[in-house]
């Protein structure tokens, strides 16, 4: 790879989804079928411009550390990562969700210590000490719906999109700690070296961010 080459890190999923066709409007399209192939790192039409393929909890430590120039990742990964070691110039206003706090339908009064199961630690230890709050945090990685009926936590702090997750599993959403969408993060190191060609996939991406929602 060039040492003028960008790398931009994309979030695999359902923001992948969204976000390869803002990329073509920006004139950048990858070499071959991303969602078909095995591979990490993919060619574009462009060929200074690379693309990564890898989960959104990394794409802000591949950026912050300048293995990737650019990234794309949910606003949630990016409050969790909890780093100023980035630039965030731009909400790409894809794969909208929420981030809420959600406990049982039938919950009684809280108690003085309430435990809180996430995957989203910072964030929660964030946002109970915000506040006042004293909370017992249980971290876990997949099927937190499951912990308050189980006994395990008395709340979770999830994303919530249509709230049928919560619902199918006796919850329901209580406090909003922040709105989601996917944003574009930029490595401060590139931004200075990199900048007219890092300015340029900006100002495409801004535009077509503009023609769909105005
Ligand atoms: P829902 O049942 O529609 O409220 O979806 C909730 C589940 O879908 C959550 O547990 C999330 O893991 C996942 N989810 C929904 N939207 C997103 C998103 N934009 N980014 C990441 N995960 C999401």
């Amino acid at each position: 790879m060039s040492s003028q080459d960008v790398v931009i890190a994309l979030t695999k999923g359902r923001i992948l989804e969204e976000t390869l066709p803002l990329l073509e409007q920006a004139n950048i399209t990858p070499s071959e079928d991303i969602s078909s192939s095995r591979k990490l790192l993919f060619d574009t039409n462009l060929p200074n411009v690379k693309l990564m393929v890898i989960r959104g909890s990394d794409v802000p430590t591949y950026v912050e550390f300048g293995s990737a120039d650019m990234g794309v990742a949910g606003k949630d990964l990016i409050l969790e990562y909890g780093s100023s070691g980035f630039y965030e110039p731009l909400d790409l206003k894809i794969a909208g969700c929420r981030l809420m706090t959600a406990e049982p339908v039938d919950a009684g009064p809280a108690p003085d210590r309430l435990k809180v199961a996430t995957k989203f630690t910072n964030i929660a230890k964030r946002y109970f000490a915000e506040q006042g709050k004293q909370i017992e945090l249980i971290k876990l990685n997949g099927a937190l719906e499951l912990a308050p009926s189980l006994g395990l936590a008395d709340a979770i702090v999830d994303i919530v999109d249509t709230g049928k997750t919560l619902k199918a599993n006796g919850l329901v959403a209580k406090d909003l700690i922040a709105e989601v969408t996917s944003r574009v993060i930029v490595n401060k190191a590139s931004m200075k070296i990199k900048n007219a060609i890092i300015k340029e996939i900006l100002g495409k991406l801004r535009e077509a961010v503009v023609r769909k929602h105005g």
